[in-house]
């Protein structure tokens, strides 16, 4: 059977490359970078060559990027560690509703402490308006946060006119660019950030190793307490494979990302186009042109996301919903409901995410496929015969 993965912004595959560049760092090369010892010393200059790597690539200062483990740890570090930090200021954070969970669970963890947050709302095509950033900070806020691209549905947002006002307004800036890092230009300075997120596996890294930019002079609470490493702000013995795998991942990046998009782009194109020329009552979500190179993100009306998952599986074909009728909460995604979809319509969507390895002929397959799943399910869908 056909194997084709459509799943790319859930999680990527380790470029081989990366992986070689790892592997001996897991067996000759396998000593603690702190240790002062020579085989250390050969470790912790691995970490440091990947940390001036990572800050290059971002435009930043080695000695502000902070390696983690991951999208996770560094969206909970920034949020956290700057609130915490920033407590004799005000207890007041700006955020929006279309936030991965990584960023809205812990700022309800800082409600329950005390701390008020604003989740900012965005329009229909899932875009945030900076004014309305403006109009949510007071005298208060301490810390904005704002997605650079949405994982969902794709919507890239305005982050270096957001930045602009946060700078204005003296309130520290944060961008969770998981989706983005990688695949579209990230540099912090062209974006006003004053700390911003990646995860290695978004972008053909390994899992389990991330990074934070920190601008020199951040107010910022250690998140991990214990040994001195990463000058304190981050015990723990580094990572070094995945460290090295990670800076190896974004050199690739470097070298690929302008022709990658360009060729995602035009396949994701071809699947809007093929998908609105085959099946009816199907629409786009996410804006049109200001959205991720690789995003498709569909409702297809009547029937549900999980059971056309199901059936493009049977076909080795893997997306991704963001229905969630097989989850305990049986809410749909919190993002579809913030740009407006009613239940039944959100319960429907449908995503696609292209990567290094996508072809031409994968869409085709999927173009030639899903409208006979749809048609199928249709039939049997007691909303459908209604029409
Ligand atoms: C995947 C993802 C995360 C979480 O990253 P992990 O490395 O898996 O912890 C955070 N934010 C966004 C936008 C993501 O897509």
């Amino acid at each position: 059977m056909r194997k084709i993965y459509l799943d790319y912004a859930a999680t990527t595959p380790a470029d081989p490359a990366v992986i070689e560049a790892m592997q001996p760092y897991l067996f000759e090369k396998f000593a603690n970078p702190s240790s002062i010892h020579s085989f250390g010393q050969e470790a912790r200059k691995a970490v440091d060559d990947s940390r001036e790597v990572t800050a290059v690539f971002l435009g930043a200062k080695p000695e502000e990027i902070v390696f983690t483990s991951g999208g996770t740890e560094s969206n909970n570090f920034a949020i956290q560690g700057v609130a915490y930090a920033m407590q004799h200021k005000g207890n007041h954070i700006v955020t929006t509703a279309i936030e991965h969970h990584a960023i809205t669970e812990p700022c309800k963890v800082l409600e329950k402490r005390g701390f008020k947050v604003s989740f900012v709302g965005v329009d229909k095509a899932g875009l945030v308006d900076p004014g309305d950033i403006k109009k949510a900070i007071t005298d208060k806020t301490v810390l904005v946060s704002v997605m650079h691209a949405n994982n969902e549905i794709g919507t890239i947002q305005p982050i270096a006119q957001i930045g602009k006002i946060t700078r204005d307004k003296g309130v520290y800036f944060h961008t969770d660019a998981v989706q983005t890092v990688g695949h579209i230009p990230v540099n912090v300075d062209e974006l006003n950030v004053d700390l911003l997120s990646l995860s290695g596996h978004k972008f053909y890294g390994p899992k389990g190793a991330g990074a934070l930019y920190i601008r020199k002079a951040t107010h910022i609470e250690t998140f991990l307490n214990g040994g001195d490493q990463e000058r304190g702000r981050r015990a723990s013995t580094h990572n070094t494979p995945g460290i090295v795998g990670l800076a190896r991942a974004l050199e690739l990046c470097k070298e690929k990302m302008a022709d990658e998009a360009r060729f995602q782009t035009a396949l994701r194109d071809k699947l809007i186009k093929g998908v609105q020329d085959k099946i009816s009552n199907v629409f786009l979500n996410g804006h049109p042109v200001k959205r991720l190179p690789n995003n498709v993100n569909f409702s297809i009306k009547y029937i549900e996301g999980e059971s056309m998952l199901l059936n493009l599986d049977m076909l080795g074909i893997a997306a991704s919903t963001g229905s969630a009728c097989t989850s305990t909460s049986l809410e749909p995604s919190h993002v579809l409901l913030a740009i407006g979809l009613p239940h039944e319509i959100a319960h429907g969507s449908l995503r696609f995410t292209m990567g290094r390895w996508t072809k031409e002929e994968d869409i085709s397959y999927l173009l030639a496929n899903l409208p006979k799943i749809v048609d199928k399910l249709r039939q049997m869908s007691p909303l459908y015969e209604k029409k």
